[in-house]
């Protein structure tokens, strides 16, 4: 064994290639369905199968899909556009040929800022380009053959490629984090890595501090989930700067991640890297975007993730934290403000979305867009509170889930028949008063002699006893005034 590694001798360089599923309905040159899943090879065609004879045609959508991620990530937009063919053989790939977009990306480099202790940085992107998705080779379906399941190929992806531009794994979370609310944000790929409609390879190198080449990269590939490239990433660091220390030298070569136990195997070296052989396809006629249809595409943007966080801030008076959190995902972002523009206790309804909004979502595992309550009625419910007509408790552990449950009734209307209704006639109350401090005697005495937070108890006694119904100002009051 080496003596104990100085790993802060070395800077990391990392750069990512990012696939996405774009969420049009049908593939980028046919119509068969583009959906996830379906039984194996029931989304084909012959134009799918790269029967001799067959052509494509472009997907409008999915160029329209492109271009929205580039303007999100100011990228420049390539005009002049064409595809080519990237040749390679695999099973997976029937024509023999992938469709992809070679020396001129539809979006020209660009950047995506992400979060970083004490603010952000801006990850520079080289490229977004178009391209079509292969099939699925399946090896565990047969104990003697591979399987495959044609459904995928010709699915729309755009491979999202960074510059040699990140520096951490924790960076690397961040980027693909950052990455995936955004395109989620713009409708344009659902982001499920799990799915693998988001896909990430990361390339590695490491140098020492100072030094302006770049190392020597290795690209690890197969990693299904965000906080698996970050353990990838942080085991081919290690992996690396252990070779050097050795006095070894890095190869570069391609190495597949195995999440079961943490580590990673090469699959091939860089003398074995395939010549593609691009050419432009003649097959499909290059193609323009003009002024008309960028300005169409830039108007109809939404209001980006990091813009609404800091309006959120400034508009509603959010803390940071709360308005990060909302703005997580567009649907409860959206939702938000709209009860937010009923009534004006902005930050209650933040409470109430990151509160008991939050955890009925996560108890049955859904999400805002499918959320039954409509923004008004759960301002309602907020105003009912604010108010001082019931309890937040009372309406978070009462009222809210008898709404979910008649999502039309009014809030009102249930915290009556429920008999839930705060009291603030005193003289429901003072009784109640009196059989509190009746069974304290001690603590009065106490309370009288100056032990002045003995206060919260009495509360606390009247609330039990009315459940939960007392007016706790009133409460406050008369016990005050009996306690004199
Ligand atoms: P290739 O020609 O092997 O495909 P590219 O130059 O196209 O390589 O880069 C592919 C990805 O690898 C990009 O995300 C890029 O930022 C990243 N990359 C390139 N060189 C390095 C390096 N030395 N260290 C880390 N990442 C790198
Ligand atoms: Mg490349």
């Amino acid at each position: 064994m080496s003596a104990a590694i100085d790993f802060d001798k070395y800077e990391v360089v990392i750069g990512l290639e990012v696939h996405a599923q774009l969420l049009t309905e049908s593939k980028l040159f046919c119509g068969d369905s583009a959906a996830f899943g379906g039984a194996p090879n029931t989304h084909i065609s012959p134009i799918t199968l790269g029967h001799p004879g067959t052509l494509p045609l472009l997907n409008r959508q999915a160029v329209e899909f492109a271009i929205r991620l580039g303007l999100a990530c100011q990228s420049r937009i390539e005009r002049e556009n064409y595809f080519a063919r990237k040749n390679y053989f695999y099973p997976d790939l029937p024509k023999g040929y992938q469709i992809s977009q070679h020396t001129a990306p539809i979006c020209d480099g660009g950047l995506v800022a992400i979060p970083v202790p004490g603010g952000q940085r801006e990850i520079k992107l080289n490229r977004i380009h178009l391209e079509e998705d292969a099939g699925k080779s399946m090896h565990d379906q047969d104990p003697s053959f591979t399987m495959v399941d044609y459904n995928r190929a010709g699915v729309p992806l755009v491979e999202i490629v960074t510059e040699p531009d990140l520096h951490s794994s924790d960076e690397v979370y961040a980027f693909l984090t950052t990455l995936r609310r955004l395109v989620r944000w713009l409708d344009v790929c659902d982001g499920n890595m799990e799915e693998g409609s988001m896909r990430c390879d990361a390339n590695i190198s490491i140098r020492l501090k100072g030094e302006t080449k770049l190392g020597t990269k290795v690209e690890v590939k197969n990693l299904n989930s965000i906080r698996n490239v970050k353990r990838a990433v942080e085991g081919e660091i290690k992996r690396q700067i252990t070779l050097v220390e050795n006095g070894e030298t890095i190869m570069q070569e391609t190495r597949s991640f195995d999440a079961g136990n943490g580590t990673s195997f090469s699959l091939r070296s860089k003398e074995e890297a395939n010549d593609y052989r691009y050419f432009p396809d003649p097959d499909l006629a290059p193609f323009n975007v003009t002024d008309e249809y960028l300005d169409s595409i830039l108007k109809s943007l939404p209001e980006l993730p990091e813009a609404q966080v800091q309006r959120y801030v400034s508009q509603y008076g959010l803390p940071e934290y709360d308005a990060r959190v909302i703005c997580d995902d567009k649907a409860t972002a959206d939702y938000y403000e709209q009860v937010a523009t009923i009534i004006p206790s902005h930050k209650a309804v933040a409470n109430w979305l990151l509160g008991p909004v939050k955890s009925t979502l996560n108890d049955q595992g859904g999400s805002m867009t499918t959320f039954p309550l409509a923004p008004a009625a759960l301002a309602s419910l907020i105003q009912l509170v604010e108010d001082g007509k019931v309890s937040f408790s009372i309406a978070s552990s009462r009222i809210f889930p008898e709404l979910l449950q008649h999502p039309t009734e009014q809030p009102l209307d249930i915290a009556t028949r429920l008999n839930l209704l705060q009291d603030n006639n005193a003289n429901n109350i003072a009784p109640i008063i009196d059989e509190v401090l009746a069974k304290y005697p001690d603590k009065v005495a106490e309370f009288r002699s100056g032990k002045k937070g003995l206060m919260g108890l009495f509360v606390g006694e009247v609330m039990k006893l009315s459940k939960g119904k007392a007016d706790p100002k009133l409460t406050n009051q008369l016990l005050a005034e009996k306690l004199k």
